[in-house]
This record gives C-alpha cells, sequence and structure tokens, in this order.
C-alpha cells in the first residue's frame, strides 16, 4: 500500500464528498438488512396461522405489513445504493482526472532525452491503462470494502442474535469462496494483460498499414500484409479465448458456493429445528437470504484484493515517472526581457544516446539586429546548435551565453517565449491552417494570421483552398506539400515576433523565386531582431552579415558572402556549383 499513498493528497481533496458516500453506503446496507427479518416474520406468521394460534384476521394483517416493510426497506436501500455509486465512483473519476492532468504536465516537463529512451506506447499506457487501474482503487475498491464490512459486520451481528450455532455453518463455506474469487481474478489479470498487448500490437500494425498505403498498393504487398494481419488477429483471437475460459468460471464457482451454503443452512437448521434449537423455521429462510446476501459482498473481497494489487503496481510506475526530473531545470520564474544577443564560446556538445559528438569547440557570436548564416553538409551539426539555442539540450563544455547571461540562468520560458523557431521537418497538427498560425500566440487576430502568411509567401496558397484558412490539415483534411508546410510553419515563427529568429533549412523544398521574396520580407520583419538561417543553399546565405561553415561538428571557415567567395573552401565550391546549376536551369 505504500506506493497508493500518493494518492492520499487527492482523497484529501475529496474528503466531504468521500465521508458522505461512507455515511450513504452504511445506510443503503443496514436498510437491505430489513429484508431477511421480515421475510422470517412472514415465516413465523404462516407457522402460526397453520397452527390455528392466531386468527385469519391478524395473520393477514401481519403478512401485509411484513410485506409493506419489506417494500419500503427496498425502495430506500435502492435509493441509497445509487447515490452511493454517485458519490464515491464520482470521486473516482475526479481522482483519475487530477491524476492524468498530473502526468501530462510532468510529461511536457521533461526534456528531449527522455523521449529518445521512452516508447510512445509506453507512455501512452501510463496516462490510460496505469490511470484507469488506479481509478479502480480509489474507486470501487473503496466502495465494495465498505460494503461488505458494513453488510459483515450488521448481518453476522443479527444472525448470532438469532443461532449462533448455525451462524457458524453458513459462514464456513465463505472464505473459501473469498480465496477461490482472488485466485481467479489474478489469473483473470494476468490473461487481460497479454489480450491487452495483443490488442496494442493489431492496433499499432493496422494504425500502420492505413498510414503506409500508398506503399502497400504501389509494391502490390497486400496479401503479404493481409497474411501478417491474419497470424496477430488468429494469436490475439487465442488469447481472447484463452480469457474467457477462465472468465467463464467465475459465476458457476460463486453460485456452486452458494448452492453449498444453502444447502448448509437448510441441512444443519432441519435437524436444529427438529432438536428444538432454533425456535422457528422462518430463521431457516433469514438465514437463507442472509447467505445470498453476503456471497457477493465476499466474493469481492477476493476482487478486491487484487484490484489493489494492480493499482499497487501501477501506481508504482506513475510514481517512479513523476519521480524523474527534467534533465533541463528552470533557474527561475521571474520573467527576463531578452535582447537577443548570442555567444557561442568554446561550446561541445555530444548527444547521449548516440554519443555522437555533434558541435566541437564551436565558437561565434551574433548581435541583435544581425543576420547570421550556418552553411554545412548533413549531420554537420547545424540543427544542434539552434537545438542548443532553444534549450532543448544542455551544452557540454564551453560557454552559451545569452545577452551576455548565461543560457542556463534565464528563465526557460522566458527564454523560448522569444524564440520563433522553424524546425527542419516542419509539423503542424491536425487542425485548421489559421490555428496552426496562431500555435504561438493564442491572441493573434484574423489580420494578423494574413499579415503572416503574406509575409510567408503563402497567403496565396491558403486562399486557393476552397476553406481558405479553415482549411484542416493532416489526417481528415488535406495534406500541404513540403514547400507549402514550410512556409505555414515560418509563419507560425513569424507571427509570435520574437527577439530570436531560427530557421532550420526551411526554405529547401522553396523554389528559388520564392525564397528570394521570403528572405526579402524577413529582412523588413527582422531588424532589431536576430536571425540565424541554416541552409545548404548558398541563395539564402548571400545577404547575411556573417556566415560560418561548419563539417563534422567544426566551424572551418567564416566571414560574408564576398570574403568567402574568395577563399578556397566548401563555401566557394558550393557557390560555383550553385552558380553553374541555375545557370544550365
Ligand atoms: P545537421 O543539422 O547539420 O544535418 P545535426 O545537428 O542534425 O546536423 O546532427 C549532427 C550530428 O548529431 C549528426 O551526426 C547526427 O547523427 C547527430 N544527431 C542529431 N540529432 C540527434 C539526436 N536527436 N540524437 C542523437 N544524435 C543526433
Ligand atoms: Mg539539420
Amino acid at each position: 500500500m505504500k506506493e497508493l499513498k500518493h494518492l492520499n493528497k487527492y482523497f484529501l481533496k475529496y474528503k466531504y464528498k468521500l465521508i458522505v458516500g461512507v455515511i450513504i453506503t452504511i445506510v443503503a446496507r443496514i436498510f437491505l438488512l430489513f429484508t431477511p427479518r421480515y421475510v422470517r416474520k412472514i415465516f413465523d406468521a404462516i407457522e402460526k396461522g397453520l397452527n390455528g394460534s392466531i386468527t385469519k384476521e391478524a395473520f393477514k394483517s401481519e403478512l401485509t405489513l411484513a410485506i409493506l416493510y419489506i417494500i419500503g426497506a427496498a425502495i430506500i436501500a435502492g435509493i441509497f445504493t445509487f447515490l452511493m455509486r454517485q458519490t464515491i465512483i464520482n470521486v473516482s473519476r475526479y481522482i483519475e482526472f487530477d491524476l492524468k492532468n498530473e502526468i501530462y504536465q510532468q510529461y511536457q516537463r521533461l526534456s528531449l532525452n527522455f523521449y529518445k529512451k521512452n516508447r510512445t506506447g509506453d507512455l501512452m499506457n501510463r496516462i490510460s491503462e496505469d490511470v484507469g487501474r488506479v481509478r479502480m482503487y480509489a474507486g470501487p475498491a473503496i466502495m465494495y470494502s465498505i460494503n461488505t464490512v458494513t453488510l459483515f459486520v450488521i448481518a453476522l451481528i443479527f444472525m448470532y442474535n438469532q443461532a449462533p450455532t448455525l451462524t457458524l455453518y453458513t459462514i464456513i463455506p465463505l472464505p473459501i469462496l473469498s480465496v477461490a474469487i482472488y485466485k481467479l481474478s489474478r489469473e483473470i489479470h494476468k490473461r487481460s494483460t497479454i489480450v491487452q498487448e495483443y490488442l496494442s500490437k493489431l492496433s499499432t500494425f493496422t494504425q500502420e498499414s492505413f498510414s503506409g498505403i500508398a506503399i502497400i498498393k504501389s509494391y502490390g504487398i497486400e496479401t503479404q500484409t493481409a497474411d501478417n494481419f491474419y497470424n496477430l488477429s488468429h494469436e490475439n483471437k487465442e488469447k481472447q479465448l484463452s480469457l474467457v475460459k477462465v472468465g467463464a468460471l467465475f459465476f458457476p464457482m460463486m453460485i456452486l458456493l452458494i448452492g453449498v451454503s444453502n444447502l448448509l443452512v437448510i441441512y444443519i437448521g432441519g435437524l436444529q429445528y427438529m432438536n428444538g434449537e432454533i425456535e422457528s423455521l422462518g430463521t431457516i429462510a433469514e438465514f437463507i437470504i442472509y447467505v445470498n446476501m453476503l456471497t457477493w459482498p465476499v466474493a469481492t473481497v477476493g476482487w478486491v484484493t487484487s484490484i489493489v494489487q494492480q493499482a499497487e503496481a501501477s501506481q508504482k510506475r506513475i510514481n517512479e515517472f513523476l519521480k524523474i526530473e527534467s534533465e533541463i531545470k528552470n533557474p527561475t520564474t521571474e520573467n527576463t526581457n531578452i535582447i537577443g544577443d548570442i555567444v557561442f564560446k568554446n561550446v561541445s556538445f555530444t548527444y547521449d544516446d548516440t554519443n555522437i559528438q555533434a558541435l566541437k569547440d564551436v565558437s561565434f557570436s551574433v548581435k541583435h539586429g544581425e543576420t547570421l548564416a550556418i552553411i554545412g553538409q548533413t549531420g554537420s551539426g547545424k540543427s544542434t546548435i539552434l537545438d542548443l539555442i532553444g534549450r532543448l539540450y544542455d551544452i557540454d563544455s564551453g560557454h552559451l551565453l545569452i545577452d551576455n547571461k548565461p543560457i542556463d540562468t534565464i528563465n526557460l520560458n522566458g527564454l523560448r517565449d522569444h524564440i520563433g523557431y522553424v524546425p527542419q521537418d516542419a509539423f503542424l497538427f491536425s487542425d485548421s491552417i489559421e490555428n496552426n498560425i496562431k500555435f504561438g500566440k493564442e491572441d493573434a487576430t484574423d489580420q494578423d494570421v494574413i499579415q503572416a502568411a503574406k509575409y510567408a509567401q503563402v497567403h496565396k496558397n491558403i486562399m486557393g483552398f476552397k476553406n481558405g484558412y479553415n482549411t484542416v490539415l493532416g489526417e481528415r483534411g488535406i495534406t500541404l506539400s513540403g514547400g507549402q508546410k514550410q512556409r505555414v510553419s515560418i509563419a507560425r515563427a513569424i507571427i509570435k515576433d520574437p527577439k530570436v529568429l531560427l530557421f532550420d533549412d526551411c526554405l529547401s523544398a522553396v523554389d528559388t523565386e520564392t525564397e528570394e521574396k521570403i528572405l526579402n520580407n524577413l529582412k523588413k520583419l527582422t531588424s532589431g531582431k536576430t536571425t540565424i538561417i541554416v541552409s545548404h543553399r548558398i541563395s539564402a546565405a548571400k545577404n547575411a552579415d556573417k556566415i560560418i561553415i561548419l563539417n563534422d561538428g567544426k566551424i572551418v571557415q567564416s566571414g560574408n558572402h564576398e570574403t568567402l567567395i574568395n577563399t578556397e573552401g566548401y563555401y566557394k565550391d558550393l557557390y560555383l556549383k550553385q552558380l553553374s546549376e541555375s545557370a544550365s536551369n
């Protein structure tokens, strides 16, 4: 139960609702226990009527009264049972909601390295399945425990007062039932975990086939894919059947044990009645009802035990996850204004997971208002530089200064607020174009959106779509071309009006003419801002104040366009190559 302590803060938060729930449960159970007593009264009346020890009138009125009592008590018990679910089960849903949000916030706090180490499926499980199991503890398990304890205690007192020996015999099979249900629940849980695994394999497989349907069709491998699906689906069916097999044992076992208890009551009760150890036959009828009433709560003891164990295991995983500290720590919550002077001094950086040293002893500086271009081959470390400026990773050695302050002393949210970042692989959400552009600035007006799209040279394309800015992208909407995607994500960065603009090769899929226009627009926009343009095309770098050439994580050359085309090296070669390419086009 150690791990489940984490939930105590939530129980405390909803303590009044819970207390009311407990009281309601107890009241519901007390009224439920009226029935057996009045059934006995009915039997006693019948017995007396048969003996002729009471008149027909007295018999009738006694019978009617008892029946009215039973109906009344049943109605009240019913109402309270409804309320019991409404309070305790509702609290478990509130707790589920809170816990999911707590976990989600932790997800967003964690750094990119965390996501590289964990599979998406596991991350999803934590927020859906693990929380689901914990909820079963916070709601049903607690409700049924209170239920069982109340019912058991009250019923036992009633029974013991009636016939102590018979009580003993009646409850003998119950612990056996409890243990049997516990064993069965564990087995069911074990098998349903396996079923879950297969279900998620199956859905991953289908999901991938749907998104890769174009490849599957064009390679003509439909039959092969269908075979794979058949096999997975077949295994899934087998696992389901094995789960159904144990599941099917549940009720027969309960019915068997109830039957045994009933037989015991009738047999022992009958013997005792004949020996005159119990007063009336009504007692036997009353006991039969008790036995049937107690069976389910007793069975739930086994069930609840297995729920608690599962919840404990799930909560343990959740707790371990919540304890993980983000590698990127926010040093302060005090807001910082950023001007945008960036200095790299002998910065080196190695990716943890691959052990690739992406940057080696890199030094350069950009002042606010300046434009820096970074040129280099794939894998030379260009994107890494931008990731470090956004502090998606922390540097290993050297100094990274923003406005002359070490980057890790600046409020993280403040820093990122002032950065407009266009990633290499333009990522757009399955949402409208408008919302995708507004993403970094919730309060942007329609006018702002259009202006940003115009700067990014994508306004005309958008207006060409039937629904304009309301066009939905992605899975259930249209797919943009690579260049359109890039330009929408440029508009997203521009609209934020940030101090630092980072463009990671984001004009690669745009033709040179449009590139030229966008760069000209940017010049108007970026006065007073720091702009870093990563590119493999000279055209994007031409007008930059400074250019650095990266190769294998090191700066091999730096200068500006004029100086670099006159110096032997990568830049000059590239320039000549691209010049002849554009001439031949
Ligand atoms: P560029 O943007 O110039 O193509 P990158 O900065 O993306 O280069 O990559 C530099 C080096 O770091 C490459 O060797 C690449 O394989 C490696 N690398 C890049 N991103 C990651 C990452 N997220 N995890 C591990 N290694 C990476
Ligand atoms: Mg890159």
